[in-house]
């Protein structure tokens, strides 16, 4: 009782201090009682609120944990490297050694750049399109999400689709205009688009896997076409995978279809939880970034020890054979079963999933794009999500956000899940 009203007057304090009481707007969720819970410990698949509340924890911080929160691995290497400093503000060996680990998953990275979320890595590309191209105009699909920076937090989905903001204020129309927003999967109105300002594009940048309207995957000839007409007409395609990379297979999606993007943003599972980002790509446009060229990125906490520390540690464990395939079909009986249970109570609904990501839309057909996903019954999914909470599983607030299992969600949590669930189906 004294923790729940801890936890309460911890709210108000909040909201006093931080605009609506979060650090990022997604956090802003009304759950039991009407307010976010407090984290104070994570293990596993399981959190714990300050209340002492337990829940089974799919959003994972927003995709990082793959391997769970608090993984064993994970906390050795950080605490080891923690004894030896924080910071240091020349190269380390940790840097090498990560940036190598990933450019043996993803050849097409012949370099890369460390930075610390993922924001910065969309951002650092797109200077560096505009500066090999020498042309203004990006691409982008709507209902992407590929940071906060002016270029890109246009029609952005995710956070902003559920406050309904499709467009920030701030962003001066001038740098707004220079960004070209299409249908995702929409193939022809990506031609279209060529059609009319091919010339002008400096790059077109695409999740390879939409997990910012939930997850939504890409429809046969998509990526593909992106690939021919950036290539076609000198435009640069920057594969964000900044959610995909790692977590649906080893590497990135992009790549491991035998396709071939010019940049790939990084960022989520790489830092296992600590705060980084990484771009890069083919070794020409690299070589373009300071000190080498004279496009100029840096960074004081960039390749930070620390958390290069955390994410070799991550990847070490899920180089493991069959791991991606595992995760996947635990993904697979989660997702189908959701739906099952939907639909023993007469609830229209449908399921995207690739890899260990997963949304469960209340639609009778599975979104393709972000108008589809709009179209969704999002009450139904507001009520769901509560009565999920009211559970103990916390599912995405948002029926814009992807759940994220994790390594530790085993056969026992996702049978607690889908009994949840059955209970839940049966109140909407
Ligand atoms: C999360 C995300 C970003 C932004 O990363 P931050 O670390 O939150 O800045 C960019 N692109 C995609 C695809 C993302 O999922």
């Amino acid at each position: 009782m004294i923790e729940a009203q801890n936890a309460a007057s911890l709210w108000a304090r909040a909201q006093g201090v931080l605009p609506g009481g979060v650090n990022s707007p997604v956090r802003s969720f009304r759950g039991v009682g009407g307010e976010p819970f407090f984290a104070r410990e994570g293990r596993g698949a399981y959190l714990t609120a300050e209340s002492g509340q337990h829940y089974l924890d799919y959003v994972m911080g927003y995709g990082p944990l793959i391997l769970g929160h608090a993984h064993p691995d994970v906390v050795k290497a950080v605490a080891t490297q923690a004894e030896r400093g924080l910071s240091y503000g020349t190269p380390t060996r940790a840097e090498v050694d990560l940036a190598e680990r990933i450019r043996t998953a993803i050849p097409a990275l012949e370099m890369m750049r460390m930075v610390n979320s993922g924001t910065e890595a969309t951002m650092s590309a797109l200077r560096i399109a505009r500066g090999a191209t020498g042309r203004k105009r990006v691409v982008k699909f709507t209902g992407s999400y590929h940071g906060h920076h002016d270029s890109l937090l246009i029609r952005a989905g995710s956070g902003a689709a559920t406050l309904g903001v499709p467009d920030s204020a701030g962003v001066p129309a001038e740098i707004a205009a220079l960004t070209i927003t299409l249908p995702y999967n929409d193939i022809e109105a990506l031609r279209f688009v060529f059609t009319q300002y091919g010339a002008e594009i400096a790059a077109v940048i695409a999740e390879p896997v939409a997990g910012n309207m939930g997850t939504v995957p890409p429809v046969p000839g998509f990526l593909e076409t992106i690939r021919e007409l950036t290539r076609m007409h000198g435009a640069l395609w920057v594969s964000d995978e900044v959610m995909t990379g790692f977590r649906v297979t080893y590497g990135s999606v992009a790549a491991s279809r035998g396709l071939d993007p010019d940049l790939i943003t990084l960022a989520k599972v790489i830092g296992a939880g600590m705060p980084v980002g990484a771009y890069g790509g083919k070794r020409e446009y690299m070589e373009m970034v300071a000190p080498l060229g004279p496009v100029y990125q840096a960074g004081t906490f960039s390749g930070n020890p620390v958390a290069m520390a955390a994410g070799l540690a991550q990847l070490d464990v899920v180089s493991k054979p069959d791991f991606y395939d595992t995760l996947t079909e635990r993904t697979r009986t989660l997702a189908e079963g959701l739906l099952e249970r939907a639909r023993r109570h007469h609830i229209e609904a449908s399921v995207n999933q690739a890899g260990a990501m997963m949304t469960l839309f209340f639609r009778a057909e599975a979104p393709r794009n972000f108008d589809e996903v709009v179209d969704s019954n999002q009450e139904r999914y507001r009520r769901y999500f509560h009565g999920m909470l009211e559970r103990g599983i916390f599912m995405p607030p948002s029926p814009f956000e992807t759940a994220f299992p994790s390594w530790m969600h085993g056969d026992q949590e996702i049978e607690k899940t889908l009994q949840a669930a059955d209970a839940v189906f049966g109140q909407l």
